[in-house]
C-alpha cells in the first residue's frame, strides 16, 4: 500500500498538474487585460491555489477566507461559520473564489452570498473537485478540475481530521477510517 489508510489513488499528481495547467490557461484568457483577486477558502484549497497561481499569466492578488461547517469531519451540515474574513473588501474587484471541493454546495452558496453582498465587479468560482451526485443546492462552478464519485477524498490539500493534506495525489480514504472501525 502506497499510504496507510488509503484505499486507492483517484487522481495522480500528474493528472492534477495537467488539469491545473489547462484551467490556468482558460482563466488567464478570460481575464486578459483585467486584474484578478483570487480568494482561497482555507485550508483545503491552499495546495491547489498555490499551483493555480503559478500558471496564471494575468496580474493576481491573493486573499483568504476561512470557514468551518458544523457537523462531523466527513459530512457537511450546511451551517457555515466564518472563522476568518477577507483582509480587504471585494467591492469593485474581479473575484475568483478558489475552492477545493463542492459537495452539497451549501458552503459555496454561503460564501458566494457573503462576497456578492459586497458588490464585486465580477464573481466566478473555480473548484478543483465536484461531487455532483451529492448536491443539495444549485451552485455555479465556472472552472472545474474534475467531477468525482461520492467517496471521501484526501490529499492535495484535502484532509480528514486535519491529516493527509500533504499527500501529493488525491486519494480515496478507506471507509473504516471515517466510519469509526479503525
Ligand atoms: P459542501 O458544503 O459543499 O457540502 O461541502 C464542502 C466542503 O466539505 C469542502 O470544502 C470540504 O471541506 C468538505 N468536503 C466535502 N467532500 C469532501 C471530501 O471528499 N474530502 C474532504 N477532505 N473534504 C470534503
Amino acid at each position: 500500500m502506497l499510504y496507510p489508510d488509503i484505499e486507492r489513488v483517484l487522481l495522480t499528481r500528474q493528472q492534477i498538474q495537467e488539469r491545473v495547467a489547462v484551467l490556468g490557461e482558460e482563466i488567464s484568457a478570460d481575464y486578459r487585460g483585467k486584474e484578478l483577486l483570487a480568494i482561497g477558502v482555507l485550508k483545503g484549497s491552499v495546495v491547489f491555489l498555490a499551483d493555480l497561481l503559478r500558471v496564471l499569466t494575468v496580474p493576481v492578488e491573493l486573499d483568504f477566507i476561512a470557514v468551518s461547517s458544523y457537523g462531523s469531519s466527513s459530512t457537511s451540515s450546511g451551517v457555515v461559520r466564518f472563522l476568518k474574513d477577507l483582509d480587504k473588501s471585494v467591492t469593485g474587484r474581479e473575484v475568483l473564489l478558489v475552492e477545493d471541493i463542492v459537495d452539497t454546495g451549501l458552503t459555496l452558496k454561503c460564501i458566494a452570498e457573503h462576497l456578492l453582498s459586497q458588490g464585486p465587479a465580477g464573481f466566478k468560482v473555480c473548484a478543483l473537485l465536484d461531487k455532483p451526485s451529492r448536491r443539495k443546492v444549485p451552485v455555479k462552478i465556472d472552472y472545474l478540475g474534475f467531477s468525482v464519485p461520492d467517496r471521501f477524498l484526501v490529499g492535495y490539500g484535502l484532509d480528514y481530521a486535519g491529516r493527509y493534506r500533504n499527500l501529493p495525489d488525491i486519494c480515496v480514504l478507506q471507509r473504516e477510517v471515517y466510519e469509526g472501525g479503525k
